[in-house]
């Protein structure tokens, strides 16, 4: 996937959250590749999203290129409703539910 697309997802999933100011999806240069590397996050200083670069360009699995930037889109929304962003706690968990955001990432620390 490209920059291109990985931004033009992330306008649907917006829209679909409502989401009132779209972030703005980059590639993390610092990339590393492994089990215990960091797969996005995201910034609300500059709203954007950083996503791993070996994820974004490299693996074939579209659906957990998906699962990145919508778990990273829940974390803007969480900034967006209680000006908070960083944590996974009941809170999150609770937005991540209301928009039909599940699995793993929902709780993952993706560090
Ligand atoms: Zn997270």
């Amino acid at each position: 996937m490209n920059l291109a697309q990985a931004n033009e997802i992330t306008k649907t999933l917006s829209k679909k959250y409502g989401i009132l100011h779209r972030p703005t999806i980059r590639i993390l240069k610092n990339s590393r590749y492994g089990s215990n590397a960091i797969m996005g996050y995201f910034t609300p200083k500059t709203n954007e999203i950083f996503i791993n670069k070996y994820i974004l360009e490299q693996w074939t699995n579209k659906e957990i290129i998906n699962d990145v930037i919508k778990h990273e889109l829940m974390h803007a929304l969480s900034y967006q409703i209680r000006k908070d962003s960083k944590y996974h706690d009941k809170k999150f968990k609770e937005i991540c539910e209301q928009c039909g955001v599940g699995g793993n990432l929902s709780s993952a620390k993706k560090k």
